[in-house]
């Protein structure tokens, strides 16, 4: 049992690296059309809750992902270092896209 259970959240979200240093914000959201999981090739109908995993790129740029909450938890929270609990407002996609303009060593973090 991951000591992030129940997370991302309305008022959490989580931040990690990946293997290449990119940074990883794992963000609770609502299914506003269709989705498939990159974890399990399923779907994840609308009006469904799930996880937006939001890519900032060490050398700059974003991307982003919708997982199922548990398939999220499962193969991708394993892999990442250094997770932790932010803020959800931390994480608001216009912020994050924001970083992605640069790239990491002339961020703030
Ligand atoms: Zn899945």
């Amino acid at each position: 049992m991951s000591s992030f259970a129940g997370l991302p959240s309305i008022r959490w979200s989580l931040r990690g690296y990946d293997e290449e240093g990119n940074e990883a914000w794992l963000i609770r959201s609502i299914a506003g059309k269709l989705y498939r999981c990159p974890g399990c090739h399923g779907d994840i109908p609308i009006g469904t809750e799930h996880t937006v995993v939001q890519y900032v790129m060490r050398l700059g740029g974003t991307e982003h992902h919708h997982w199922h909450r548990q398939c999220a938890e499962e193969m991708l929270f394993p892999d990442l270092r250094e997770l932790k609990r932010v803020p959800a407002n931390a994480s608001a996609r216009s912020k994050l896209e924001a970083r992605g303009r640069k790239p990491s060593g002339r961020r703030r973090r």
